[in-house]
């Protein structure tokens, strides 16, 4: 089956990009915070461990997780997408043991840099009253900061500041971008500074041909 791994720092634009290619390529998307909250819901006995983790503010450990994707990857053998797994060299590790020699695997790359995904997510607001999200660069609202549905002042939330964002760029490098070189032999990289069309333009060629 066909494995599809997107790997960079939370801002390179991985979702939009999943969502995008799941549908061209006809691929399921495995979004870890996503497979998480549903494994909660259909409360089974993996569930209900996921859940005692995260009412008590843990980390999910290893093998829960790898549990998971294996359940995910038995129900999805049209091939998956990855988004936000694996996140370290031993979830990297794991992956590669569970996969078939036949599997095709391939990494994309969105080497994205600090300055970019500072600029992205910091311009990111949100309406206090309806949950609207905006981009003060690409998604704006029409009259300036007021949102469009109700008219409320947008505010900027507490994970989109300058100091949030780079702290959670560092731990990418330090936790995540190891994995650039784990992949070496099955890596494809995107330049993830690029607008968001150019990028899909550039996997959609690789991806979904024809
Ligand atoms: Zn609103």
């Amino acid at each position: 089956m066909r494995i599809e791994i997107l790997l960079g720092p939370p801002g390179a634009g991985k979702g939009t990009m999943a969502a995008y290619l799941s549908r061209c390529a006809g691929l399921s998307v495995f979004v870890t915070g996503d497979v998480l909250r549903q494994a909660i819901s259909s409360g089974s006995e993996l569930g209900q461990r996921v859940k005692v983790d995260v009412e008590q503010g843990r980390l999910v450990d290893d093998e829960t997780i790898l549990n998971l994707v294996k359940k995910f990857l038995t129900e999805h053998s049209e091939g998956v997408i990855f988004d936000g797994f694996p996140r370290t060299l031993r979830q990297a590790e794991d992956l590669r043991a569970i996969l078939d020699p036949a599997d095709e695997l391939r990494v994309i790359h969105l080497d994205t840099s600090a300055e970019t995904v500072v600029a992205r997510l910091s311009a990111r607001r949100m309406c206090p009253q309806c949950g609207r999200i905006y981009n003060l660069r690409f998604k704006p609202p029409l009259t300036d900061e007021l949102c469009d549905e109700c008219n409320t002042r947008l505010i900027q939330r507490k994970d989109d500041t300058e100091v949030v964002i780079k702290e959670r760029y560092r731990i990418y490098l330090k936790e995540t971008a190891p994995l650039v070189g784990y992949f070496a032999d099955v890596l494809m990289k995107v330049d993830g500074n690029a607008p968001a069309d150019v990028v899909f333009r550039e996997l959609k060629e690789e991806l979904c041909p024809g």
